[in-house]
């Protein structure tokens, strides 16, 4: 019989399954769910009686991911995770340190087949799509891994995919946050990024989940977004643009423009005077940031005074914009890159 995944299940599920797979009560199922959450391996479930730890043993999997790899930045409190998931692939994190929090920026997918440019999780493709319980884990190895409890306070869905690409997954991970048992982390607490499918962007504003969008847009006009983000291929700017503005009005919440300055590429005062033109009455905020190059890439940073001049057009033309800090940028901070990095070096 095939083992199942007990993470993969909602609290709902597993109180089902310990009940009458099981035939135990829900109270096991509640002590199950808390250990689940803690990291714990089935020999360390200690509040359950030896013949429930064998029957857990036999008939199911717990965790979902492992952390193989740590690095830490020697500039700020940046910690960069590889983790293991059970079938031996690969996906990483990282955990930002700021005066809120830590945020989580998390990964949704075994690489990506979106093609951004500067993007190193899609050097290989798509792999495949992580489970909602393999999202989680990556919450509870880190809170683990940071010395047990809720560390985490913050997530956002910006590391190794496109959550649009594995909806369904992503939408049930998102609803399991702050359920019974789980990481109690709540659904303002958590941004997801998208490099602009309109469908889901769509689908996603009608689930009534108060999460905050960003939209990865890099460029101020379809010509440059062409270049660096095939997506703009199936989806023009004016299109998507119009729905971000949907999901800005029906959710209520403000979006976010996540817009990474490539030195001659979308960093000119003329991109910025057109990106300003572009959101134009839309209840937004630009993070501005420096290309994290990718070696692979043929793409550099500009410099801090172009970075400087390109934020002070915003500023002229009343767009809400800052600089977000480059984040571990010494330790493979870059999406994908990590991963990129150890995939080669286990091949060589
Ligand atoms: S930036 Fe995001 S959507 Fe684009 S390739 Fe990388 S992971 Fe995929």
């Amino acid at each position: 019989m095939e083992k199942v995944a007990l993470m993969d299940f909602s609290y709902e599920e597993l109180c089902a399954f310990v009940v009458e797979e099981l035939g135990e009560s829900k109270f096991r199922a509640d002590q199950i769910g808390q250990w689940l959450y803690r990291g714990a391996e089935i020999e360390e479930m200690k509040n359950l009686s030896k013949d429930l730890r064998a029957k857990l043993s036999d008939r199911c999997i717990v965790g979902g991911v492992k952390i193989v790899k740590t690095l830490k930045s020697q500039h700020d409190d940046t910690q960069k995770f590889l983790f293991e998931l059970r079938d031996g692939e690969l996906i990483e994190g990282v955990l930002m340190g700021y005066h809120h929090g830590h945020t989580l920026c998390m990964s949704t997918q075994v690489g990506c087949r979106m093609g951004c440019a500067f993007c190193a999780s899609t050097l290989d493709g798509l792999v495949r799509n992580l489970t909602a319980g393999e999202m989680l884990s990556q919450i509870v190895a880190v809170n683990k891994e940071l010395g047990g409890g809720r560390h985490v306070d913050n997530i956002v869905l910006m590391g190794s995919g496109e959550p649009f690409d594995n909806y369904d997954q992503v939408v049930s991970m998102l609803r399991r946050l702050n359920e019974k048992n789980s990481v109690g982390i709540g659904l303002r607490n958590v941004s997801l990024s998208t490099c602009g499918l309109i469908p889901g962007i769509d689908r996603f504003k009608k689930e009534g989940l108060p999460v905050t969008l960003c939209l990865s847009l890099h460029a101020p006009n379809d010509q440059i977004r062409n270049k660096i983000m095939p997506v703009s291929c199936a989806y023009n700017i004016k299109d998507t643009i119009a729905a971000f503005a949907r999901y800005i009005d029906e959710t209520g919440r403000r979006g976010i423009i996540e817009y990474s300055l490539i030195s001659g590429v979308n960093d000119s005062v003329e991109c910025a005077a057109e990106l300003s033109r572009l959101l134009r009455g839309l209840r937004v905020h630009v993070n501005v940031i420096a290309l994290n190059p990718v070696k692979e890439r043929d793409l550099n940073a500009p410099t801090a005074a172009r970075v400087q001049a390109f934020l002070k057009e915003l500023e002229n033309r009343h767009i809400s914009a800052t600089r977000r800090r480059l984040m571990g940028e010494d330790i493979e901070g870059a999406c994908g890159q990590l991963r990129h990095k150890t995939k080669q070096e286990q091949n060589a």
